[in-house]
């Protein structure tokens, strides 16, 4: 009967015979953090409007770039290395973060992080409904996705954002009854919002100190772009 040979761990260094050392890059994240998962949806006025656009293609990619070194190209929320996500058919992705004031009516850009393409997914957890809607995503998937991210959450002690758990509702990962109250509270959260946000003409984008105005000048302009 063959055996199977114990793997052993790669070495970081390896001895040529030539003498030379050869040093390879760690293919291990130096860190993780499921926190990230957690973020509120850009508010409607600056929909279409982020620092990819204003700064345009070069600037993206180097800033892409760097967020992908920063980890060792692991997946900066969950850890998962970029090799192995591309072996299911995609390599990391950028995803730019901010700070939102929704008084001042202010998105602060405050960097880039690289994702593996299910975290990203369950960030913008509003289009992955709409991926199975429109059936570009099966809903099995999309169940996967919402659920893994929301076990990895809780295993670090976060709780998922409210847009987040609607989302898993909708597909049907959890139901309404395991949240009571989720509705009312999701509805509560909204009102309060609407209430003390600054005016649609007021919202406006920070990128290193400087504001840039939004796609649409008006909420009328919004509709028609997307509904
Ligand atoms: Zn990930
Ligand atoms: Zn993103």
């Amino acid at each position: 009967m063959m055996r199977m040979k114990p793997k052993r761990p790669l070495p970081m260094d390896l001895q040529l015979k030539s003498g030379r050392r050869l040093s390879l890059p760690s293919t291990e994240p130096v860190f993780c953090a499921p926190g990230l998962l957690v973020q509120p949806n850009v508010p409607k006025p600056m929909h279409g409007t982020n620092p990819r656009t204003v700064l345009g293609a070069a600037w993206w990619d180097r800033e892409r770039s760097a967020a992908k070194a920063a980890n060792n190209n692991c997946c900066h929320a969950c850890g998962l290395p970029a090799h192995r996500n591309q072996r299911a058919g995609c390599g990391l992705e950028g995803h730019e973060r901010y700070e939102i004031t929704y008084s001042a009516g202010r998105v602060k850009y405050l960097g880039t992080v690289a994702l593996c393409n299910w975290c990203h997914a369950f960030i913008h957890c509003g289009l992955l409904v709409m991926h199975v809607r429109n059936k570009t995503r099966t809903q099995l998937q999309a169940m996967r996705i919402m659920r893994t991210r929301i076990e990895l959450l809780h295993a670090a002690d976060f709780t998922p954002h409210m847009h987040e758990l609607m989302a898993a509702c909708e597909l049907g990962v959890i139901s309404a009854r395991e949240l009571p109250g989720l509705a009312v509270k999701a509805r509560r959260q909204e009102a309060d919002r609407s209430v003390s946000a600054a005016p649609w003409g007021a919202w406006r984008l920070e990128i290193q100190g400087k504001l840039y105005e939004g796609k649409f000048p008006t909420k009328q302009d919004w509709e028609r772009a997307y509904k």
